[in-house]
């Protein structure tokens, strides 16, 4: 196959090779007569329509929020859509896509921010992975993971971006904290076992963001849900992370206030000092900080007075503007001075300076204190303080914290999860995401004072994965790509153990073979028809990826993994 073969284009390809003209009309006529009402009292069925590869299916009635008009599909499929009641006062939209090559799988995908959209990329990815590397990879022998996925998606309990839908529902709070998935699970795999009239093999989960807690939420509450979690840039601790995003309106003021830091003095003169000071810790000038852990960025140096003489004032930071940055860049504390949530990665800057930093109020935590915690629609997010983070702390809404000090009985029945957050993330600082395998480490009783020791425990189920230069979830000058949702990054890299993270997943699940690292892909400015730039092996934490001080920094063998403990 050339390079540059669009994904359409890869899909005819595959639909001449695989010949399924016979068999698609077999599974058109077995999903016209399938009716998950038999199953699901209750229920009311949206829509039910066999899907032939290569269709670009479009969402008519999906909220224009979401900004999912349409999803290429990949596979012959039989798309079911339900309409489910979780409560007298709530429910949630099920989507189920059963592919006519399966391979007794079930995926379920997660969702994102506080939104009540279903991910259809994410659906169309599971059901196609088999396909995509099909095609990428014509000669290898089949492997365990080269058949199909079925796989659903819920829309969370509500429909678009907003939090409006949960203020004075509580039911509806609900399910987006944990019920929607739940639900959607336990009929996903029933409707699975009835329409293929066998019973169901392993059950995996893939997430970000919101969807990497609802993952780590779902073997804490529910251990039996799921044998392997893909849990991405994990909103655990949703209260105090919701609290710390608010926070920064207050701290920065206004985009029109006075010293305001503006959005190109994050990205030029704060970046690049940034980069002066912590890009070279790990020995490559590359505009990567491998390990945001290491950069202790000092603030002093940015400002005016500070600078070489002679130097553009544009270049350099007032007093007050450098308290900002100094404050923006410290971990958010309570006021007995325990910590709330764990300072910004240093290194995000391009894009928070468009999100956190912008001087405009960050809309999900907006609308989760308005419509939620304080249920007063009226509030103002300038007046965010560190009483409105206790009230989120000390009500937990719909138990949505996900702050687990054990998942023993996740662990214990053999359940695995896969964990990765981006160095650079621009909306959940990575360093929570180590400070949650801390936590989880010490709840478990692991001894901290031996950190081979500790890791071989955690390695058994639970392994994080950090990975340089990424932004939230995806995207980044690293090599970011690691088949973690649906895009065309993740169709094109190889589905195996070794570049993809559920491929990785069913390796460890299904044939006791867990990922020791990950290579990510980088693609010439981001565009997998352009080729390979370079790979990159990420580590498991506690390991930190070290140059070896002499090969080619975008050569994957010049880098080890390292132990140096838990920081
Ligand atoms: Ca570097």
């Amino acid at each position: 196959m050339k390079r540059g073969t669009s994904i359409l284009g890869l899909l005819s390809l595959v639909l001449a090779a695989a010949g399924s003209a016979g068999t698609s009309s077999e599974l058109d006529d077995k999903c016209l007569a399938f009716d998950p009402r038999d199953l699901v009292p209750n229920s009311s069925v949206t829509v039910r329509e066999f899907v032939p590869a290569g269709t670009n299916i479009t969402f008519p009635y999906n909220d224009p929020s979401c900004n999912r008009a349409s999803q290429l599909v990949a596979a012959n499929l039989c798309r079911i859509a339900l309409s489910v009641p979780t409560s007298n006062r709530s429910g949630v939209v099920f989507e189920l896509w059963l592919p006519e090559i399966w391979n007794g799988r079930t995926l379920a995908t997660g969702n994102g921010g506080i939104d009540g959209c279903i991910k259809y990329e994410d659906i169309a990815y599971g059901a196609a992975n088999g396909f995509s590397r099909y095609a990428s990879h014509p000669r290898n022998s089949l492997h365990v993971s080269d058949k199909l996925d079925h796989t659903f998606g819920s829309n969370n309990g509500h429909n678009g971006t907003s939090g409006d839908a949960f203020y004075q529902k509580h039911e509806v709070v609900i399910d987006y904290s944990w019920r929607a998935l739940h639900t959607s699970v336990g009929l996903g795999k029933q409707l699975t076992a009835s329409f293929y009239n066998t019973s169901t093999a392993k059950s995996y989960y893939i997430g970000c963001s919101l969807g990497g807690r609802q993952g780590i939420g779902s073997a804490e509450k529910f251990p039996k849900d799921f044998d392997g979690i893909v849990a991405g840039a994990p909103a655990t601790d949703f209260n105090d992370l919701y609290s710390w995003r608010a926070s920064f309106f207050p701290l920065t003021g206004a985009a029109n206030s006075t010293d305001f830091v503006s959005a190109e003095t994050w990205k030029t003169t704060v970046h690049d000092e940034v980069l002066a000071q912590c890009d070279e810790i790990d020995g490559v000038l590359d505009g990567i900080i491998e390990d945001p852990t290491l950069c202790h960025f000092d603030t002093r140096r940015l400002l005016c007075s500070a600078k070489a003489m002679g130097t553009n004032t544009t270049s350099c930071l007032t007093e007050p503007q450098v308290q900002t940055v100094e404050a923006v860049y410290s971990d958010y504390l309570w006021p007995n001075g325990t910590l709330l949530y764990p300072r910004p990665n240093p290194g995000n800057e391009i894009l928070a300076a468009d999100g956190l930093y912008s001087g405009k109020s960050f809309s999900p935590s907006v609308d989760w204190f308005k419509f939620v915690v304080l249920q007063n629609p009226a509030w103002d997010p300038a007046s965010y303080s560190v009483n409105d983070a206790l009230l989120a702390a000390q009500t937990d809404p719909a138990e949505i914290r996900t702050w687990p000090s054990s998942l023993a009985p996740f662990k214990e029945k053999g359940g695995k999860i896969l964990s990765f957050h981006g160095q650079q993330d621009q909306q959940i600082t990575s360093l929570n995401s180590a400070r949650f395998y801390r936590h989880l480490a010490s709840g478990m009783g692991y001894d901290a004072d031996h950190p081979d020791e500790l890791s071989q425990q955690m390695d058994e189920f639970y392994r994080l994965f950090r990975v340089p230069g990424m932004n939230h979830c995806s995207g980044g000058p690293g090599a970011w790509a690691i088949g973690q949702g649906g895009s065309e990054a993740a169709y094109t890299i190889p589905f195996d153990g070794t570049h993809n993270v559920l491929a990785a997943m069913v390796d460890w699940v299904e044939n006791g073979v867990p990922p020791d690292t990950i290579l990510g892909t980088k693609f010439v400015n981001d565009t997998p028809s352009a080729g390979v730039a370079y790979r990159h092996r990420h580590c498991k934490y506690p390991y930190r990826s070290t140059f070896d001080g002499v090969g080619n920094p975008l050569n994957e063998s010049s880098w080890d993994c390292i132990n140096f403990g838990l920081a």
